[in-house]
């Protein structure tokens, strides 16, 4: 066996199998049951039957919204995205901490509850300019030892009724975003061509990929789901582009959203989603089933511009309740559900895609 520095010993891992987990240079070294017992004298840590599982992810953040670090604050904006979005607008500008601090103080949070890469957007704005982006990055860099984060440049307050942020949104990849983001372009814009158009044409100009959030109910979204599949096949873009929610595929028929499926499949067009709370949810197994890649993350987290509980997010919250997400597997936990996953064969419906603790993965 490898000469290890230190085991952990009594691990529980995903399949029940409690076993030794040797680590070498800062890597999982060995993975055994008794491995501890037959190899040399490293120092034991007793995990005692705890479950152990790989760095989970988080697909999708707001890291420059969180109000992490700061006193309570009560929910100030009203019912609809667009109050949401201008409440963002006001309160954010005038926190007594930066972005940059507030992004790492989420940062620590979510390392200590075992997230190790995520995805954060971030707003470009005609009013802040890159400058949420810049706080991000800064606290991406000081904690790039301990988690990954890709960053999506993030219009909120729309690209066509905000003529400029288009070259914002060019300059954000520039500097340093991971990917061009989108929004609602019918609801927000009310020019979804143009919105496309845009933004697709700053990934392809860069060779990144694309997420962009989908708020928009029934045909209205799914009319912009098709215009995005069209546009990452025409361009290549295919495995480069996520759609964020897609409220809308819960809320049409069987027949078109099966059409939606496989035009996403055959796209390459992600999904990912939060488990929509009280707003209607994609048929996540039958998307899996259909060969679309769909993924989770918990959005919110102490944000500001939405419902909070003292827990954290109340929209995250709402994974957790969804059975929609892992329908089959008494095992899957919700926290299982926080990477990337595909439908894979049998193994994947049994829950079990996630279950790899791999020597030489980091420790
Ligand atoms: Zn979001």
């Amino acid at each position: 066996m490898t000469e290890v520095d230190a085991f952990l010993t009594n691990c529980r891992l995903a399949d029940g199998r409690l076993v030794d987990i040797g680590i070498a240079g800062g890597k999982i070294a060995a993975v055994g049951e008794g491995a501890a017992a037959s190899s040399n004298s490293a120092p034991e840590l007793d995990i005692a039957g705890d479950l152990v599982l790989p760095g989970l992810v988080d697909g999708h953040m707001h890291l420059d919204k969180t109000l992490t670090g700061l006193p309570w604050m009560g929910h100030a904006a009203g019912p609809t995205r667009m109050s949401r979005i201008e409440t963002d607008k006001t309160i954010l500008p005038h926190l007594p901490i930066s972005t940059e601090e507030r992004a790492g103080n989420l940062i620590r949070e979510c390392v200590a509850r075992g997230t190790t890469h995520l995805r954060t957007h971030v707003d470009i704005d005609l009013e802040s300019g890159l400058a949420k982006l810049e706080g991000v990055l800064g606290a991406r860099e000081r904690y790039r030892d301990r988690v990954t984060v890709q960053t999506v440049a993030f219009p909120q307050s729309g690209v066509m009724r905000c003529p400029g942020v288009l070259d914002l949104l060019d300059a954000a990849v520039r500097n340093g975003a991971d990917l061009v983001g989108g929004i609602d372009p019918l609801e927000i814009d009310r020019d979804p061509k143009g919105q496309l158009d845009g933004i697709f044409a700053i990934a392809a100009r860069h060779g990144v990929g694309l997420d962009i959030h989908l708020h928009e109910p029934g045909e209205m979204g799914l009319f912009n789901v098709q215009e995005i599949c069209t546009r990452t096949n025409r361009l290549g873009l295919g495995g480069k582009v996520t759609i964020s929610h897609g409220f809308c595929l819960g809320g049409i028929t069987e027949r078109k959203v099966a059409e939606a499926a496989a035009m996403m499949a055959e796209a390459g067009v992600a999904l990912v989603t939060y488990g929509a709370g009280g707003l209607t949810m994609p048929p996540i197994e039958m998307l899996r089933a259909a060969g679309v890649l769909v993924f989770a993350g918990n959005d919110a987290h102490r944000r500001s511009g939405l419902a909070i509980t003292a827990s954290g997010s109340a929209r995250g919250q709402s994974i957790y309740h969804r059975r929609e997400l892992c329908p089959r597997s008494r095992r899957c936990s919700p926290a299982a559900q926080a990477g990337p996953f595909r439908r894979q064969g049998r193994r994947a419906r049994r829950g079990r895609f996630w279950q790899h603790i791999s020597i030489t993965a980091e420790a």
